[in-house]
């Protein structure tokens, strides 16, 4: 028999399993008054949504339902793709940050962790990238772990573990009795050996990506922001190569000038915060398609709830601060992904960072773009979710009104589905 009856019996026969693995799955149309089109930009009317298994199959305006279908009318709800959120910690709850995770066990802020990522996905985000622990370790891979084998209810995660940063620095703990032992929110890693070992071990213990404190602390006097950076461009640069060589990625918390640009020479995949960007930062991030992660939300509120009035004023002005520069990088050109920073307020309500992403200047479909398919291409997902397309998994909500004129639309969602398997029903 030649080489080529030969593939083609066996192209024959895998699409015979395909098909027969396909048919045994139940279809299910979710019908509702429209859909957006994030690559277009239009509302289609009349959405019909076939899912198969895990996988949209189809996506169009009054598509014929197949016989035996189960069909899902969703009314007049307007249907996207899940949201993705690239800035969280599920492992922070409201409430005062630093002496949280001094108090409470790491049992017990696993436990909170979960009911949180719950709380998440309930409110549409079925892709998250957890931003650092802050002291729990690597607790955040049991609850990745349990939400991947379907056993609790929470977005697909992306995790970092505890992150990095230096002594002294951003999230060490500071200001305690230095004869008592208190653990900071971080790794501590001072060199590049420490740093790639650092790296190794919380890969080791199941982290995806590496995250990386680069600023901190942060002033604004008269106007003018600084804060000092961390580590080096050449240090920032092994931290990217270690994780290459692993397979993933860097992001990194990052205020301003000169770690920003360190971290954009050096090759992160995001720089998150992002208040202050030199232009040469900025035509780096267009160059190398880096993202900018706003975090507007957590500026909000932690000038909503300052202990007192001069505090308050402070967290204001950064935020004016920001919300200025903000206009400047969407001038530039910039990339930006979705992130909130929730946990310091309360998780699922963080949809909240599109109304601000469009207050300071973006217009709802790139605010939407920013938290679907933008976040997609940042956590290296963007074959598989961030648009209603078929053969990508059947991540989709559904939110009352049109976000495209509303972008507080995304604070009213209604339906969750997650991978096909539907979370929330209205
Ligand atoms: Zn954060």
């Amino acid at each position: 028999m030649s080489r080529r009856l030969l593939r083609y019996f066996a192209l024959a026969l895998s699409s015979v399993t395909l098909g027969a693995m396909l048919c045994a799955q139940q279809v299910l149309a979710l019908r509702s008054a429209g859909y957006v089109d994030i690559n277009s930009g239009r509302l289609v009317p009349h959405a019909v949504i076939l899912v198969q298994g895990d996988t949209i199959t189809a996506v169009g305006s009054n598509l014929p339902v197949p016989a035996g279908a189960e069909v899902v009318d969703l009314g007049d709800l307007t249907l996207l793709p899940g949201l993705i959120d690239c800035h969280v910690h599920l492992f922070l709850h409201p409430g005062d940050e630093t002496l949280q995770t001094v108090r409470e066990s790491v049992p017990e802020r696993t436990i909170i962790a979960t009911l949180q990522a719950r709380a998440d996905l309930m409110a549409g985000f079925t892709t998250e990238r957890d931003m650092g622990t802050e002291g729990a370790g690597s607790a955040d891979t049991a609850v990745k772990q349990e939400i991947d084998r379907g056993d609790i209810p929470g977005p697909r995660l992306f995790i970092s573990g505890n992150a990095i940063s230096i002594t002294g620095g951003h999230e060490d703990a500071l200001g305690f009795n230095p004869a008592i032992l208190i653990p900071g929110n971080a790794t501590y890693a001072d060199t590049t050996d420490q740093l790639i070992h650092v790296i190794r071990e919380q890969i080791k213990q199941g982290a995806t990506f590496i995250k990386i404190y680069e600023t901190g602390r942060d002033r604004l006097v008269n106007g003018v922001f600084s804060t000092p950076y961390q580590y080096t461009e050449a240090q920032l640069a092994a931290a990217v190569a270690e994780a290459r060589r692993l397979g993933t990625w860097v992001g990194v918390h990052d205020m301003g000038e000169p770690g920003t640009l360190y971290a954009a020479e050096a090759g992160v995949e995001s720089i998150d915060h992002a208040a202050q960007l030199s232009d040469e930062t900025m035509r780096l991030m267009r160059a190398k398609r880096i993202f900018a992660v706003p975090t507007f939300t957590i500026f909000e509120y932690f000038a909503d709830h300052a202990p007192t009035p001069a505090a308050k004023a402070a967290e204001q002005a950064l935020l004016d601060y920001h919300a200025r520069q903000f206009r400047l990088q969407l001038a530039a050109g910039v990339p930006f992904a979705m992130g909130s920073d929730v946990g310091p307020f309360p998780h699922g309500t963080q949809a909240r960072e599109f109304e601000l992403m469009v207050k300071y200047g973006m217009s709802p479909l790139e605010a939407l773009r920013a938290g679907t398919i933008h976040g997609a291409e940042l956590v290296r997902l963007a074959d598989h979710v961030g648009s209603l397309t078929p053969g990508k998994w059947a991540d989709i909500v559904a939110v009352a009104g049109n976000p495209l004129d509303d972008i507080s639309a995304l604070t009213r969602v209604r339906f969750v589905m997650k991978a096909g398997k539907i979370y929330r029903r209205p």
